[in-house]
């Protein structure tokens, strides 16, 4: 069996305080790893190290940080098959799934590539007589990332290469569940010549979290997580003086007007709502279908159902692999039978295909006659469930999305440019695709809902990444000739 260390200053760290959790393959059921869980000493370690190395990281010139990092993306280039077979044995995602997300990530390596670009300042010349403003970003120091197992590659690529490349040093504490595939990326890190003590990982519970969250030299904390722990994170963290972005759950909406093409519809509806499981914060689990569109198009989802492959996700056959753990599958399981109890309509239920051997196996399951209230419309359900909420017109769409606590991404299908761009316009959420269910921003552009889906005003990643991981410095300037020196105790006067 696996022992899942720390790596902290270049070195693996073995964790002393006699707490494991076992990671699985969730497509068999099997325990293969036993990670580590921090004591508070060992996250003092780890910033202790990455304080160190932030001092000579920080006045490393751009051109030799812009080097490591197109090494480090041209690395992970090479190696992103064996990102995405790490990932595929401690989440279960099917391979495909998987290189999509290291290619996801991959591309947030590309733009911290820019960092010349992103870190240039801004110059005015004469902006009083024989007087220069300009303005510097300057990194914060250490900053940590705390991230969720349902992206265990991509999310902290979200964070750590625009961190990196701004000048900070970075701690990363990575989801319990499936901790492993970041030892990759500290390998490829360090053969691309980032110095020892700019990437660490810490790997722990709650433990390791709150003391991140209280640690006085730990400047910034980006977090990705549930909404109730985002919320703690970002109460706490911001308590303790920190910079924190800390984004949460979601429920999103995907509304489909009766003028859409169904077919198209049924197809986006089925790929965002069961690909990798449902676990996605970017997954469909709502269909709002407006007015005539709901029957066709819960007869268009029914019928293509059945098509869906479901198994282990190394077998190259399969489109959707299990859920994280047993007890996840069986609390998304249950969110099934209270919906019937609640009254909605089960039109597939997925406990009824039975899977041989242990892994946490749950087929799609699709409900209708959803509404407000219900559990399996409040809570984020994070699995292989989607419901329909069938509503007269297109303001009760917008009014139902509007009232929902979410607000990370949300979609429309319809063949009307104006009834899209209404849309657009008028829905409260961070995120919108019009006819694409899954609108994740390329990374040039930045990531983040609203309302409950976000703690915080910066987006993760593209321009408000690099926000939020540098401070801004502005500099007054002249050079005055010493014979004009006089005393003036008057206000500066910009003439
Ligand atoms: P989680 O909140 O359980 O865990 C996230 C991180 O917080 C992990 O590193 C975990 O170790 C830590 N943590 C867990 N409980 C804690 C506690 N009590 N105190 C301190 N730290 C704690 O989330 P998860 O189950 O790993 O991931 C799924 C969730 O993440 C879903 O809600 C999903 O929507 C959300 N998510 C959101 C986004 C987004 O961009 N908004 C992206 C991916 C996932």
């Amino acid at each position: 069996m696996k022992q899942i260390n720390h790596i902290i200053g270049g070195q693996e760290v073995v964790s002393t305080s006699g707490r494991t959790s076992e990671v699985f393959n969730p497509a068999t059921g099997e325990v293969t790893g036993l990670v580590g869980l921090a004591t508070v000493d060992e996250v003092d370690l780890a910033v202790g190290v990455a304080k160190a190395a932030f001092e000579s990281w920080k006045h490393t010139s751009l051109a030799r940080r812009t080097a490591v990092m197109f090494k480090f993306r041209d690395l992970v280039d090479q190696y992103q098959h064996d990102f995405a077979a790490r990932l595929t044995a401690e989440h279960g995602k099917v391979l495909s799934d998987s290189l999509g997300e290291v290619r996801r990530g991959l591309e947030n390596i590309e733009y911290a590539c820019g960092l010349s670009e992103h870190l240039k300042g801004e110059f005015s010349q004469e902006a009083s007589t024989d007087i220069d403003v300009y303005s510097v970003r300057q990194p914060l120091g250490v900053v940590a990332g705390i991230t969720p197992f349902n992206f265990p590659v991509m999310v902290p690529m979200w964070m750590y290469p625009n961190a990196i490349a701004a000048g900070n040093s970075f701690i990363l504490k990575p989801s319990e569940k499936d901790p492993s595939v970041n030892e990759l990326a500290a390998e490829l890190l360090s053969q691309a010549g980032l110095p020892d003590g700019v990437f660490n990982i810490v790997q722990g519970d709650k433990v390791a979290v709150d003391r991140i969250l209280e640690h006085p030299d730990i400047a910034a904390v980006s977090f990705v997580g549930s909404t109730p722990i985002a919320r703690y994170v970002y109460v706490t963290g911001t308590t303790n003086g920190k910079r924190v972005q800390a984004l949460g759950g979601a429920k999103n909406h995907m509304v489909v007007l009766p003028d859409a093409d169904i077919g198209l519809a049924a197809d986006a509806a089925v790929s965002a709502a069961y690909g990798s499981a449902g676990e996605r914060c970017m997954a469909i689990s709502v269909i709002v279908a407006v007015g005539s569109s709901a029957d066709p198009l819960i007869a268009a989802i029914t019928e293509r159902i059945p098509t869906v492959v479901v198994g282990d996700g190394t077998d190259e056959a399969s489109q959707m692999g299990p859920l994280i753990t047993r007890e996840h599958r069986d609390r998304v399981a249950s969110f099934v039978a209270n919906a019937e109890e609640d009254g909605a309509l089960v039109v597939v239920d997925g406990r009824e295909q039975s899977f041989e051997g242990g892994g946490f196996f749950l087929a799609p399951s699709l409900l209708d006659n959803v509404e407000p209230g219900m559990a399996c419309y409040e809570q984020e359900i994070f699995g292989p469930v989607l419901g329909v909420v069938r509503v007269g017109t297109y303001d009760e769409a917008i009014k139902l999305i509007d009232d929902n606590d979410f607000g990370n991404g949300t979609a429309i299908f319809t063949r009307d440019g104006g009834a899209a761009r209404r849309f657009q316009v008028d829905v409260d959420a961070g995120m919108v695709g019009i006819n694409v269910p899954v609108p994740v921003p390329v990374s040039y552009f930045s990531f983040g809902g609203w309302g409950d889906s976000l703690f915080g005003d910066s987006h993760a990643y593209g321009p408000e990444g690099i926000h939020f991981y540098t401070k801004a410095k502005v500099v007054t300037s002249r050079w005055p000739d010493p014979a004009t020196s006089s005393i003036d105790l008057g206000f500066p006067q910009n003439v």
